[in-house]
Formats: C-alpha cells, structure tokens, sequence
C-alpha cells in the first residue's frame, strides 16, 4: 500500500504549486491542505474569521501568522494527517510559520520541502491566465488547460472563476513578500536537509513525475532503504 507522504511545496505565485499540490495529494494519497484556499473558504462564508483574513487577501497582504499557525494546527491533528500525512500548499510563508510547524510535527518532520522554481518573467503571464475553482482549490489556464466545460471544475463542477487578487497591484505586492518572507525559507530547509528544488518549467505532468522521483527517493531513504 502507498505510505503516504510529508510534503510542503515552495515557490512564488504563478509556479505551478496548487496544480502539482492537487496531484502529488492525489497520487500519495494524502489530503491537500492548502491555507489560500482555506482562507477564501472563509472568506465566501462570511464568518468573522473570513471577515478578518478579507482585508489581508484583498490586498496581497500576509495574514498574520498567530492566525494562520492555529488553522494549520488545528488541521494537522486530524486523524487523516496524522496517519498519512499531507500536501501543504501555501504553508509555510515566514521563518516564524516554519518554525511552528517544525514544532507541530515533532517527532516525524517532513520528508521533504519542494521548491518550484520559475522565471519571474513567466509569472505574471502564468497568473494573468490562471482560473481557479471556488469550491476544491483545482487550478485551470485559459490559456493552455481549461476546463472541459468552461466556467466548471473537473475535479468537482464547482464554479471556476479568476481570484480577486489575480490583479496587477496585489500580485506586485506579494511577489514582494515572497523574496522578502518566503524565499529565506529555501536556506532554512536546505541548511536542515529538507529541500529539493524543482525545474518548474514544463508540462504539469513533466514536472509531477520530476517531483515524484525525489520524493519516493526520499521517502525510500527515511524508510531505511
Ligand atoms: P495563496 O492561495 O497561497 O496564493 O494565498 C492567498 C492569500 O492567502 C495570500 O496572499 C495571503 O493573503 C493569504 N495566505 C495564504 N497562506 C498564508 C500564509 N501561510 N501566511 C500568511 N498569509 C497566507
């Protein structure tokens, strides 16, 4: 039986991660914690918690890591990622979030940390095509992978629409937080041999199968094998 995985994947908007997060999720058979698609959950169900992440997402801001740390915590210790594990997509964002989870995970950790790495030139074409389902998080291009029925999920038939902060002054201000927050985390896993870096240019089933390979090489090592 496939054993599972402990994944996170790494890598600036427009890389690819929620598309090979869906799939690696898919093919380890773990479940897909994606912390953008649960905040804008949240956020179309009005709740107050939705209400406060709002005003972060809108404008590409971060939300506050207290905040995102407890929804993460609290979904890492239900029984389907205890025992088999998780895809995280999204997670962490900031050394403080890496450092948490570390803490969260103890005594397993992670199998591996994932960089997908893309020209910041390909990113801002890559996002202005890019469509996502409103219900299951599934990533979709109008350039080069609709959906079959257009305006409808594959995986679900859940509305696919654009992301409100798909615009030009949002993605602008995250792709700064990315090199300012995100990128350091590329030393912090690679000083604790936890990274893989990942060509991200290619089919998304090219570079699933590159992903794969390091992880079950990965996997297979931390088995004893
Ligand atoms: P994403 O779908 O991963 O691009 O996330 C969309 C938005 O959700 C981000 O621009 C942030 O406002 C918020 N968000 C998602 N994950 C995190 C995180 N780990 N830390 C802080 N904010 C986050």
């Amino acid at each position: 039986m496939n054993p599972g995985a402990r994944l996170l994947i790494l890598g600036k908007q427009g890389a690819g991660k929620g598309t090979q997060a869906v799939r690696l999720s898919r093919h380890y058979v773990v479940p897909h914690i994606s912390t953008g698609d649960t905040f804008r959950q949240a956020v179309r169900s009005g709740s107050e918690f939705g209400q406060k992440a709002k005003q972060y997402l809108d404008v590409g801001e971060l939300v506050p890591d207290e905040l995102v740390i407890g929804m993460v915590r609290e979904r890492l210790t239900r029984s389907d990622t205890s025992h088999r594990g998780f895809v995280l997509d999204g997670f962490p964002r900031t050394v403080p979030q890496a450092e948490a989870l570390e803490d969260m995970l103890a005594p397993n950790g992670l199998h591996l940390a994932v960089d997908i790495e893309i020209d910041t030139g390909m990113v801002l074409a890559r996002l202005a095509s890019r469509r996502v389902c409103v219900d299951c998080g599934a990533n979709y291009s109008v350039i080069d992978n609709p959906p079959r029925v257009p305006g409808l999920c594959d995986v679900c038939g859940g509305e696919v629409v654009q992301r409100d902060d798909d615009t030009e002054g949002a993605i602008r201000r995250r792709l700064e937080l990315y090199d300012r927050e995100t990128a350091p985390l590329i030393a912090w896993y690679a000083e604790r041999q936890l990274l893989t870096r990942i060509d991200g240019l290619g089919t998304p089933d090219e570079v699933t199968e590159r992903i794969v390979l390091e992880v079950d090489r990965r996997i297979l090592r931390s088995a004893g094998g």
